[in-house]
């Protein structure tokens, strides 16, 4: 007689895991288990080969203070462990060196944020080069996507942080984009910036479009002037990469942006 209970437990739970499992849904018991129990349950420190590329490789790092290192480098350890990784085009394998940078980049611009870690993306592409995509018709480099995706050109990303002082980059923008979806999209990561701030933040993107149109001597570069989520994104890339001209160019420019992101790269040895 007890045959019958059991086996009903058994096709429930094989149910159950054939639905969280399924590879037609984009949030997958997979992406359950990653942004939950990898977030709250796993607490497990950066991988060793992890932790050596972020000293040898990521200057925010290398310029915190001890106390802020090992924070930083937590995060980047549950970051990694909190998305899936893939390989897409023609390149082999997603290595250790794309993982710690590309969470690096979102720790950066998350840092005065510990509670935030993109939850609404959670796959990771990573082609060699600009790929195509079938939406746009169009050859990318890098986006975001609601449907849990951030996609990288390994090649663009790296030409970021290859020239770190031109105020172009690639991760930090794409980065900054996430940053606003997952401020909008209603999950427990939502609402976290200051809405007042964000207002503000819009006349400033009237005032440096008007100059780009008129050809004014803006100090970002033409696209900034395409909308207001292109520009938050460019004075991102300038925020963290030449944070001291940024701050010559517009000092309340640069004040907001360090209010809106919790951080000062200028007064704070972080
Ligand atoms: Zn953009």
């Amino acid at each position: 007689m007890e045959i019958i209970p059991l086996t009903i437990i058994i096709i429930l739970v094989l149910g159950f895991l054939r639905i969280m499992f399924s590879a037609t849904s984009d949030y997958t018991g997979e992406y359950i288990i990653r942004h939950f129990v990898n977030r709250y349950l796993l607490i497990r420190p950066i991988k060793l080969e992890h932790l050596h590329i972020l000293e040898r490789k990521s200057e925010y790092y290398q310029n915190l203070n001890e106390a802020n290192k090992r924070l930083f480098a937590k995060r980047v350890g549950k970051f990694i462990s909190m998305k899936k990784f893939i390989a897409r085009g023609n390149l082999k394998e997603v290595t250790d060196e794309m993982k710690t940078l590309i969470a690096a980049s979102a720790i950066k611009i998350t840092f005065g944020y510990p509670a935030i870690y993109f939850q609404s993306f959670w796959k990771i592409i990573i082609y060699p080069e600009a790929y195509y995509s079938t939406i746009t018709k169009k050859r990318h480099h890098g986006e975001i996507n609601l449907r849990g995706l951030m996609v990288f050109s390994w090649k663009r990303f790296k030409e970021g942080y290859e020239n770190y002082e031109d105020g172009v980059n690639l991760a930090l923008h794409e980065m900054a984009h996430a940053l606003i979806a997952e401020n909008r999209t209603n999950n427990y990561e939502f609402d976290f910036l200051n809405n007042e701030n964000l207002i503000a933040f819009d006349d400033y993107f009237k005032v440096e479009k008007e100059k780009i149109l008129k050809d004014d001597k803006s100090f970002f570069r033409n696209y900034a002037a395409v909308n207001e989520h292109e520009f938050f994104s460019i004075v991102v890339e300038n925020f963290f990469e030449r944070p001291k001209e940024l701050n010559k160019y517009d000092h309340n420019l640069y004040k907001l942006t360090s209010k809106i992101l919790k951080q000062d790269l200028l007064t704070q040895h972080n």
